[in-house]
């Protein structure tokens, strides 16, 4: 007999579309209704037969919770500098509880991700940022534009949900350095070169504010005609409401120029609200980031990374990073709140990579070296390429919290089993565009969550919970 239609929320990119309805036989899935081609593979055929719980582990061996807890405080209690990582795929109600242990021990806190995040918090600090909500773009948009990403590929629901749905007679306007299956969809698709992005975004600034501009210059910058680009500008400025939406680095150029593009294209979009309604946004990254750079900010006012060794939030990007520390060994205890999901192409199910929103817009450019790919900083700190791991018995304990099938978890200091988000913890995630939504169970599971791990640390630890800032 077929099982009843359970309304899910799908994590596995920034979409978080919450209209799949997930059909369960014989304790696997049978039909994921409103699964797109990145969803469907992993969700249908996914095991939710209850999970018995597993051992904890201290020091490489089979403990009771008790004594994985105490260990795990004892190391805390004792710990200088010590570092809160991960929760890229954590609730919003998991990382509001990794605030209020770090701020319990005095550490450096910081999300998966910060990498990509920093360019994009630091612009907005600097520029601010012109918003909305994904459904009023639906609602409301009439030109939409696609900077340097392809989530046809990455995001296959964005279309049909949020950014080409809805309003009659909507331009799309795609700008790429080649052709994507975003760009074959958009009625203008113009070509630039990574290393000629950000003079157009301000040549089109300059049009927009209608500066003269010298057609030969423009050309050499841009690689376009004067003309085709004011034609351009007067589309964007003859919207009556326009949505322009970037990946994660705001474009195909190097990554240590994501946040000079992120203020050219928020300086471009500020021009423009001048003269009509228009906005910016993301498309979101799998997974919960949105969500826990807010609790951070929320808690503490700075995100994605904070230091709270001082007694009071600080916050030095590039600086104070808890990924810096690692790569410095400035750390004696870490803990990492991580999961399969940690990672931006992994899969729930530990399957096969899925497109990442960052691959194709610079996440594995050759000019980047050894940065992490955009890819959470979690997994790279256990399984590092040179740099230095806080392994058993080499340097800096840590206590991993998450999913006992993870490599890390037999490496830990002290390892306490938790449930996937998503799977098998239900919570709330927030959106790319600041919305925030239910994501429910698909089984249950005889591990406690996360949150509840970092609760028992608490108390074991002498505290009670409070957080940074009420
Ligand atoms: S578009 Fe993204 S969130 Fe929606 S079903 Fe596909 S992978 Fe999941």
């Amino acid at each position: 007999m077929p099982g009843d239609a359970l309304p899910y929320t799908c994590t596995l990119c920034g979409c978080l579309c919450d209209d799949l309805e997930i059909r369960v036989e014989s304790d696997v899935v049978a039909e994921a209704k409103g699964a797109c081609a990145i969803a469907r593979p992993r969700l249908v055929g996914l095991d939710v037969a209850p999970r018995a719980a597993a051992a904890c582990r201290v020091d490489g061996r089979e403990a009771t919770a008790d004594k994985a807890v105490e260990a795990a405080a004892r190391i805390l209690a004792a710990a200088r500098a010590p570092l809160v990582l991960g929760m890229a795929r954590s609730t919003n109600e998991t990382a509001r509880l990794a605030v209020a242990l770090a701020d319990r021990i005095g550490a450096t806190i910081e999300t998966g991700d910060a990498e990509s995040a920093w360019p994009r918090v630091v612009a907005m600090q600097r520029y601010g940022s012109i918003g909305a909500t994904l459904g009023e773009v639906k609602a409301r948009g009439d030109v939409v534009v696609f900077w340097g990403c392809d989530p046809a590929t990455t995001h296959p629901r964005h279309f049909e949900r949020y950014s080409l749905v809805g309003s009659e007679g909507r331009r799309t306007i795609a700008i790429d350095e080649g052709e994507t299956e975003t760009t074959r969809r958009g009625d203008v698709f113009l070509k630039v070169r990574p290393d000629q992005e950000l003079n157009l975004l301000q040549t089109l600034r300059a049009l927009v504010r209608e500066a003269p501009l010298d057609p030969h210059r423009v050309v050499a910058a841009t690689g376009h005609d004067l003309a085709a680009l004011q034609d351009l500008a007067e589309t964007l400025q003859g919207a009556s409401y326009g949505a322009w939406f970037q990946g994660a680095l705001a474009g195909r150029g190097p990554a240590r120029l994501a946040e000079a593009r992120r203020q050219a294209v928020t300086a471009l979009v500020r021009e423009l609200a001048r003269k009509t309604r228009f906005v910016a946004l993301g498309l979101g990254e799998a997974g919960n980031p949105h969500g826990v750079e807010g609790v951070l900010a929320w808690q503490t006012g700075f995100t994605p990374g904070v230091d709270l060794g001082a007694g009071f939030p600080e916050s030095w990007p590039g600086e104070s990073s808890a990924a810096e520390r690692l790569k410095r060994g400035a750390f004696d205890a870490a803990v990492v709140i991580a999961g399969p999901f940690d990672s931006a192409r992994s899969t729930p199910d530990g399957g096969e990579d899925v497109p990442s929103p960052l691959e194709g817009e610079g996440g594995r450019r050759p000019d980047e070296g050894s940065r992490s790919q955009g890819l959470p900083v979690a997994p790279l700190l256990i399984r590092p390429s040179g740099a230095p791991s806080p392994s058993r018995g080499e340097g800096g304990s840590w206590i991993f919290i998450g999913d006992p099938e993870c490599d890390e978890y037999a490496r830990a200091t002290v390892a306490l089993p938790a449930g996937v988000p998503g799977i098998d913890e239900s919570g709330t995630y927030a959106r790319a565009d600041g919305v925030s939504l239910p994501i429910r169970a698909l089984r249950a599971s005889g591990n406690p969550t996360a949150g509840e791990w970092l609760e028992r640390l608490l108390t074991a630890i002498g505290a009670a919970t409070p957080c940074v800032r009420s």
